[in-house]
């Protein structure tokens, strides 16, 4: 499918879903965490009044000029609580926007210390770490945040967005569906292919309260969702998707397997000690998944923290060390 590229505003890519969606990214993220694509739903005839916004994180002086285009904006919806998808949203509340999180991590648009205690950084980094980290991202806080639970239904006028909890990725994650335009967003569930064939990190899944089990449930209900009821997916960091394409779900199992497997060959190799002798640390010195060598000291702390909860979530699944 070709996708109408509307893009009239230096720095994004618009493309047109349908009539009344356009898929928007950001080109140039400035930092590594500071951005998500997400989607802009047009006011329609039977359905919103005015315009929604689902997820769609992009620097301040963007958000000001997608406001000028196509505004007034009256919702905007966040589906977790992630640097990259809560960052800017402050912007678009100055734009008078109702801003809509889901619980419990709505708390981290209000509050940093939020942040930092609900993903658990705070057992690992001290605050200032996560202050300097919002900074480099563009974070601000948010004044008012209207919280929701994962699998509510919103319905803006007469037109209804389905909330999916996708909770393998965190504990408030969900995804969009939309009935009427039979298209399905599953948010950051793991398809980061920018384009077809370019690799990404795939499923993330480093902070304590994610879980493998769990993710590959929420894959196989998206696919099932998708190709029974929806034409069109899109996610948070990657290319729009048709029905009955199944890349997207083959690459996140793949991408998970294969995360298994660098851990697994990790075990063989460090098995000549014995197992009580393992430790993590003897993981993290491998640099299985990311080159902490190479990284300063602020990114080797945060990305240490990340592997580790990667690594201890194969560890427990792995037949090697039962
Ligand atoms: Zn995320």
């Amino acid at each position: 499918m070709d996708n109408l590229d509307l893009s009239n505003i230096d720095g994004l890519r618009i493309l047109k879903v349908n009539d009344n969606v356009l898929h928007v990214h950001q080109i140039k993220p400035p930092y590594y965490f500071s951005c998500c694509d997400g989607l802009i739903l047009l006011p329609r005839n039977g359905g919103n009044q005015k315009t929604v916004i689902l997820d769609l994180n992009i620097e301040p002086h963007l958000i000001n000029q997608i406001n000028d285009l196509y505004g007034p904006i009256s919702d905007y919806v966040c589906t977790h609580g992630h640097m990259d998808h809560i960052a800017h949203v402050h912007q678009w509340e100055t734009l008078g926007t109702k801003i809509h999180a889901p619980i419990p991590e709505h708390a981290c648009l209000l509050d940093l210390h939020n942040f930092h205690k609900g993903f658990q950084f705070n057992e690992a980094l001290d605050f200032s770490m996560i202050q300097k980290f919002a900074e480099l991202n563009g974070y601000n806080n948010c004044k008012e945040v209207h919280p929701f639970n994962p699998g509510k239904s919103f319905f803006f006028d007469d037109f209804e967005i389905k909330t999916i909890p996708f909770l393998g990725h965190s504990k408030a994650h969900v995804g969009f569906f939309l009935q009427q335009d039979k298209l399905i967003h599953i948010s950051c569930l793991g398809f980061d292919q920018i384009k077809p064939g370019v690799d990404g990190f795939g499923p993330w899944y480093g902070f304590n309260e994610c879980s493998i089990n769990q993710y590959l449930k929420d894959i196989d209900l998206a696919q099932s969702l998708f190709l029974k009821q929806a034409n069109i997916l899109t996610s948070s960091h990657s290319y729009i998707i048709e029905n009955p394409d199944i890349t997207p779900f083959l690459y996140m199992r793949e991408k998970i397997e294969k995360n298994q497997k660098i851990i697994d060959q990790a075990i063989l190799s460090l098995k000549p000690l014995k197992k009580s002798e393992i430790s993590l640390e003897d993981f993290l010195n491998m640099d299985l998944f990311f080159p902490k060598k190479k990284m300063d000291k602020f990114r080797y702390e945060i990305y240490n923290y990340w592997e580790s909860g990667i690594i201890s979530k194969h560890i427990e699944r792995s037949k090697f060390l039962k």
